[in-house]
């Protein structure tokens, strides 16, 4: 029986002021859904707005887009995991394509973010991706793949089976293009091996909810949930409409 996880990641959109009127208007009309887990990601100026909003609601988890790698130090601009924690936060998105592409972020990094994630008591949401050019050379399996091991490789003990997954190709995020059900049921299929080979036991690998994420809306929600494997979405674009993000987490 899936209970499936569903992430808004609002990027670099709904600073304080709007945030607050979008979960004004999502927590209007959202039911809530005890047999699923709803993330919202906003940026970290608006966390501590996002979480006042929620009041005492528990049933809605809040994250963090992006950590840096180290505790603290001199890194203007940049958000440290505990101090995310702080502001709220439970979760934290890492390996994002974004991060990956534009910011440059490398496997090495994002492995040291998911360790630093954990030590700071958030959970990391690793995401994985292959580019077009990857797809069409026959290299998406092995990209994909090599993320996934890189992610964990830092991690201790029993951490691995706590994380949480999104495959989210990188020719479908905020372009309108999005894998088939089926695609995306060939790639869960492939994670979801390799996590048995990870954590060493197919039990863990099973609990650990693989995410699908890109051009995700609430017209095609419902298929790509249902393809084997899909445990969640992970949503940009569509998340940033209260109307649009409570079809889809109604799903
Ligand atoms: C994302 O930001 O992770 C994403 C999948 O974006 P979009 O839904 O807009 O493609």
């Amino acid at each position: 029986m899936k209970r499936p996880v569903f992430v808004a990641n609002w990027k670099m959109n709904l600073g304080p002021t709007e945030a607050r009127a979008f979960m004004k208007k999502f927590l209007a009309k959202y039911k809530q859904h005890p047999d699923r887990t709803v993330v919202i990601v906003p940026p970290a100026v608006s966390l501590t707005t996002v979480v006042a909003s929620l009041g005492r609601r528990k049933d809605i988890i809040i994250g963090v887009q992006n950590i840096h790698a180290d505790a603290k130090g001199a890194f203007t601009g940049e958000t440290a995991a505990a101090m995310a924690r702080d502001a709220g936060a439970r979760l934290a998105l890492v390996g994002h394509s974004e991060r990956r592409h534009v910011f440059g972020e490398t496997d090495e990094e994002t492995a040291v973010k998911c360790a630093r994630a954990f030590e700071s008591g958030l959970t990391p949401l690793l995401c994985v991706g292959e580019t077009l050019k990857q797809r069409d050379s026959g290299d998406a399996a092995s990209t994909v793949l090599r993320q996934l091991r890189s992610g964990l490789s830092r991690l201790k003990d029993a951490q691995p089976k706590g994380i949480l997954v999104a495959y989210e190709p990188v020719w479908a995020i905020g372009t309108g293009r999005t894998a088939t059900p089926a695609d995306a049921a060939a790639m869960h299929g492939a994670l979801r091996a390799e996590l048995s080979v990870l954590t060493g036991s197919r039990k863990d690998a099973a609990a650990i909810p693989i995410l699908y994420g890109g051009s995700v809306t609430a017209e095609n929600s419902r298929g790509l949930l249902d393809a084997e494997n899909v445990e969640g979405l992970l949503v940009g674009g569509a998340s940033l409409d209260a109307g649009k993000w409570n079809a889809i987490v109604s799903t």
